[in-house]
């Protein structure tokens, strides 16, 4: 499974899509493509740059790397990564490859994560891509139209040139770790590396400047139905109140566009009333079966608009029902 759950109809490399938001500060929003869909920020200093997770393969990071030159002539200095998920620091080696003097920084419990967890889901990888293939092959053998033949032509190319680099990749993990808050004091800037408690995963980080007034949040906000297949759901809502107590108006996420406190709050308050609504379930007796029936109803006159923002490419339903299973197997 892939971070954020099932994986939509998107096609096509990297592709990303680099807005200012605020003086010297950025952030790459990917457009849905293959095995690539999840966002770089980009902070720029006096004394260098830093970037904010680095997706999943070293080539989507390399269009980062190429796209920087025309932001800054400065080195990046720092790479944060939020969270141990393979499609937020596949890409980690390309920028201590790029610049030698590149830090790669990230919690202590994500850093154990990732050695724990993530390394063992690049063998996943090598295992699992060579069937997706197989299935492509299948799949274009099958095609009726040009159309159809020429899209998984593309992904079959794609996901050839993924295998290739996937058994290839030389993971660069983080070279500092911080247990709960790491400050970066620049001349210009004040960044600030926080660990607010459990929520997407166990060691989430957020980047905070708070003279900009703008947050990284990383999967623990995304623009759509979060995934919590690693999550802590009866943490999340409370880790996300401790972030609303920061001051800021822009909410950089890991996945989708940039969003300000609104959001926060309508994404807040679908953790928790998804959470409340399967306890009330689970203490009368509910099975999985049944919560799953019923919650979504509950939950989709306030949320289903809302949280469908990006269509068929993250279904809410689907969402919906992944984060009904979590809550049920932890609250039950
Ligand atoms: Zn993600």
């Amino acid at each position: 499974m892939d971070c954020c759950g099932h994986e939509g109809s998107a096609s096509g490399d990297a592709r990303f899509d680099i807005k200012r938001v605020a003086d010297g500060v950025h952030v790459a929003v990917a457009a849905p493509a293959y095995k690539v869909n999840s966002n770089t920020a980009i902070i720029e200093s006096d004394d260098g740059v830093l970037i904010v997770d680095t997706h999943s393969k070293p080539s989507a990071a390399r269009v980062i790397v190429e796209r920087l030159r025309d932001i800054t002539p400065k080195p990046v200095r720092y790479v944060v990564n939020t969270h141990f998920h393979w499609d937020h620091w596949h890409g980690n080696e390309v920028y201590p490859a790029a610049y030698p003097h590149a830090e790669i920084v990230t919690n202590q419990l994500t850093r154990e994560a990732m050695l724990r967890k993530g390394l063992k889901r690049i063998q996943d990888h090598v295992r699992q891509v060579p069937g997706e293939i197989a299935k492509l092959e299948a799949d274009l053998a099958a095609a009726r139209s040009a159309a159809e033949r020429e899209r998984l032509e593309a992904n079959l190319r794609l996901a050839r040139s993924y295998l290739a680099e996937v058994k290839a990749l030389q993971p660069a993990l983080p070279t500092i770790a911080f247990e709960r808050t790491l400050k970066l004091y620049r001349r210009d800037r004040e960044i600030q590396l926080l660990h607010l408690g459990r929520a997407h995963t166990e060691g989430d980080v957020f980047v905070y400047l708070p003279k900009e007034k703008v947050v990284i949040t990383g999967d623990a906000v995304i623009g759509w139905t979060p995934f919590m297949g690693d999550g802590y759901p009866e943490d999340w809502a409370t880790t996300l109140d401790r972030l609303a107590e920061l001051d800021f108006t822009h909410i950089i996420m890991g996945h989708g566009d940039v969003a300000g406190r609104d959001w926060l709050r309508t994404f807040r308050a679908y953790v928790y009333d998804m959470v409340e609504a399967v306890r009330r379930e689970v203490a009368a007796g509910a099975t999985l079966e049944e919560v799953k029936q019923r919650v979504p109803a509950t939950l989709a006159p306030t949320y289903e608009k809302a949280f469908s923002a990006y269509g068929d490419y993250r279904p809410w339903r689907t969402g919906v029902l992944g984060n009904i299973e979590r809550t049920y197997a932890v609250v039950s």
